[in-house]
């Protein structure tokens, strides 16, 4: 990538997004194109073709998207399937038309099958039935990595899927009832101990397992990918290690300093029992994370007190 391409971040706002730009100025580049959602409606097919074509970029990263935790994705069936769906559709589409020959598309590990063998190659991709929990997001998000896919077959282009597994860092969202499982945790210790509470509820059982990586780490596997040239078409981005929930919990309450109880409520649901990634293709690219889980929690710990206080 020339420093000066002109580089569309979709998303930017959010907390994918916004560290992919941040690698991105971090790495020298200087023509970085960005749009809120009331300057560009994404949903909007005729107003993506349109600006795509004003605008011509060198390269996309679809950043923008439809997400949550496990209570968004199940409550909001509907919006997680459709957004995603036009989101995607637009954008790839759109890019296409435009002439845009390289973009990278960004998914979710939850586009695995629920009961696949851990850790998850992505060879696995459909090769089973879903989590019910997230099925219309990860189903949307096939349909992302197919397009490109489709895209690249009959029309020669170079349109990339990476998979990151959960990911956290700065600017995630801390609403209780939409975050996953890291910010969440982080909020309620940090409130907890505000309150001087004895105990922390934990949503499920505590037993299933998770691999989480620092956002900061997902935006700088990107922008090597893409600085690389990589053009294979799906690609786990992870640390390949993982967690029970009680582990991450316990992680967050030393981090945060608070010192009561674990309490699990299994009336909420644990979703899929384990969740980490196969890496070793992007090992062989050349890759590896950088931050760890104790350093991560510490940055967002650090992220969530500025937006709070
Ligand atoms: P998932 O990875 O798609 O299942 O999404 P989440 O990050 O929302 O949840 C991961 C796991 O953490 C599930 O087993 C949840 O039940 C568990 N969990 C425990 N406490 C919480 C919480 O306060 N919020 C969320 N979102 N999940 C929690």
């Amino acid at each position: 990538m020339n420093k000066d391409a002109k580089i569309f971040v979709t998303g930017h706002r959010g907390m994918v997004g916004s560290a992919l730009v941040r690698r991105l100025q971090a790495g020298g580049y200087t023509n970085i194109l960005t749009r809120t959602r009331s300057e560009l409606d994404l949903l909007n097919q005729a107003a993506v073709q349109q600006f795509l074509q004003e605008e011509k970029p060198d390269y996309i990263f679809i950043a923008a998207a439809k997400v949550g935790g496990i209570n968004a994705n199940n409550t909001y069936r509907a919006d997680f399937i459709y957004q995603n769906l036009m989101i995607e559709a637009n954008l790839i589409h759109g890019a296409h038309l435009a002439g845009v020959q390289r973009l990278m598309f960004l998914g979710s590990s939850c586009i695995y099958p629920r009961d696949c063998p851990q850790p998850i190659k992505e060879e696995y991709l459909l090769t089973g039935s879903l989590e019910c929990t997230n099925e219309p997001y990860a189903v949307a998000k096939i349909a992302g990595i197919k397009l490109c896919e489709a895209y690249n077959t009959q029309y020669g282009r170079q349109y990339v899927s990476v998979m990151p597994t959960n990911l956290y860092g700065p600017n995630d969202n801390y609403d209780l009832e939409t975050s996953h499982v890291l910010p969440a945790l982080l909020r309620k210790a940090h409130e907890a101990k505000l309150r001087g509470d004895k105990e922390l509820v934990v949503w499920g059982t505590g037993t299933p397992r998770r691999e989480f990586l620092y956002v900061d780490d997902l935006a700088d596997a990107c922008v090597f990918l893409m600085e690389k040239g990589y053009a294979g078409s799906l690609l786990n981005v992870g640390t390949g290690q993982d967690v029970t929930i009680r582990e991450l919990a316990e992680t967050i309450m030393d981090v945060v300093g608070f010192e009561g109880r674990l309490v699990f409520d299994a009336s909420k649901p644990d979703g899929t029992m384990r969740k980490v990634l196969d890496v070793s293709l992007l090992k062989q690219c050349g890759w590896c994370y950088n931050t760890s889980l104790v350093i991560g929690i510490k940055l967002t710990a650090r992220d969530f007190l500025k937006q709070t206080t």
